[in-house]
């Protein structure tokens, strides 16, 4: 399937494509923002952002990569890593459901899509929860949102502030199909008691967070952050275009054009993010 649309844009297909996360590809790469090759070594160095003037392209960095640059050193307490996935509708597609999980465990390292624990952010306690997109796409499936349901009824037992970053190309597990969709509403409810009873919920969205990701717990933080450039909606353009009939901006479903129509409350650079939440927690006074 061609993914360039009709305008010559780049569709959400371009960067989902599914790339070979996981495996060292080498001392260089190519970035995918500016085209420029660069040393691996030297974009890591850079939290996973290019280097070069005037691009900032923020690649893709792993789970537990995540953990690592925003928590504060050996902070971070695994929770609910025993949750498995299961194959209750049998599903199959290009290959079986249950050969796929295997699969993408062995690849990642994940048991799936989502981790969540408990850590320390500049030494202030939170739980923090985050979805990885090299499984499956990071969509939802059963045990995705029954960790970060677990994880929001522990913020608030424990009365910490709560931090989720999305990661989520994928909405809905469609593997897993009306299971998947139930989700949804799971981790939202749990994200309104949460919010009654006065918890700080600070949702971060980085690339890609798309479909039933964006349309539930992403888009629910008392403050919604996104990463420079991040692609966020729920529907890919191509289809939006294709319902709408109008040429849609270039710009759209970008973390620029979400905070221009009031969707998001702030872009914040990768390297600054540590910063911004602690100094969101202090000011909330939670
Ligand atoms: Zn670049």
């Amino acid at each position: 399937m061609s993914s360039v649309s009709k305008t010559g844009r780049k569709t959400w297909l371009d960067y989902l494509k599914p790339r070979k996360r996981g495996v060292p590809e080498g001392l260089w790469l190519r970035c995918k923002g500016c085209g420029e090759t660069i040393f691996r070594s030297r974009l890591e160095e850079n939290l996973g952002v290019c280097p070069e003037d005037g691009c900032g392209y923020h690649d893709y960095v792993s789970a537990k990569t995540r953990i690592a640059q925003l928590l504060d050193e050996d902070s971070f307490e695994e929770w609910f890593a025993s949750l498995l996935p299961v194959d209750p509708l049998e599903f199959v597609d290009k290959k079986p459901y249950k050969k796929r999980l295997i699969e993408e465990q062995k690849r990642t390292g994940l048991k799936d899509a989502c981790v969540v624990g408990k850590g320390y952010m500049r030494g202030r306690p939170l739980v923090f929860g985050l979805t990885d997109s090299a499984f499956i796409m990071g969509s939802m499936g059963s045990v995705v949102c029954e960790k970060l349901t677990r994880a929001v009824e522990q913020a608030m037992e424990l009365e910490l502030p709560l931090v989720i970053l999305s990661g989520s190309g994928g909405g809905a597990r469609m593997h897993e199909g009306i299971v998947s969709l139930m989700q949804m509403g799971k981790v939202s409810a749990a994200l309104a008691r949460y919010q009654e009873k006065g918890g700080l919920f600070i949702s971060i969205l980085t690339n890609p967070t798309m479909g039933g990701v964006a349309a539930s717990f992403a888009s629910l933080g008392d403050i919604v952050m996104a990463e420079p450039k991040a692609l966020v909606g729920f529907a890919g353009p191509r289809v939006v275009e294709a319902t709408v009939k109008q040429v849609l901006p270039d710009n759209f479903q970008t973390s620029e054009f979400l905070l221009e129509h009031g969707f998001i409350d702030r872009i914040v650079s990768r390297h600054d993010l540590r910063t911004e939440i602690s100094r969101i927690i202090d000011f909330c006074g939670v």
